[in-house]
C-alpha cells in the first residue's frame, strides 16, 4: 500500500516545523491552508511517486512515527 510519505506531492518543506516533525506534511494536490497528511496515510487517486532518494530518507525518520493516526486522511 502506498502511503503520502511515497509521494511527490508530499511536502515537508512546505510544513510548519511544528507539524511535520511529527510526520503530517501539506499536500500540493490538496492545497487547503493548515490541512496536513501523515506520512502513513493512506494514497489517494492523485499519488505520484517520488523518487527513492526523496522516499528513503523519509521512511527512515518517519516509518511509524504517526503510530498510524490519521491512516485514511
Ligand atoms: S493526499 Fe494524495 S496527492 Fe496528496 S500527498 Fe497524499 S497521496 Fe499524494
Amino acid at each position: 500500500m502506498s502511503k503520502c510519505m511515497d509521494c511527490n506531492h508530499w511536502s515537508p518543506k512546505d510544513t510548519a516545523p511544528g507539524m511535520s516533525r511529527f510526520g503530517f506534511a501539506v499536500c500540493l494536490k490538496k492545497p487547503t491552508p493548515w490541512r496536513t497528511f501523515s506520512a502513513n496515510a493512506r494514497a489517494c487517486e492523485q499519488f505520484k511517486q517520488a523518487p527513492e532518494e526523496v522516499t528513503g530518507p523519509r521512511h527512515a525518520k518517519w516509518d511509524d512515527k504517526t503510530g498510524g493516526r490519521n491512516a485514511n486522511a
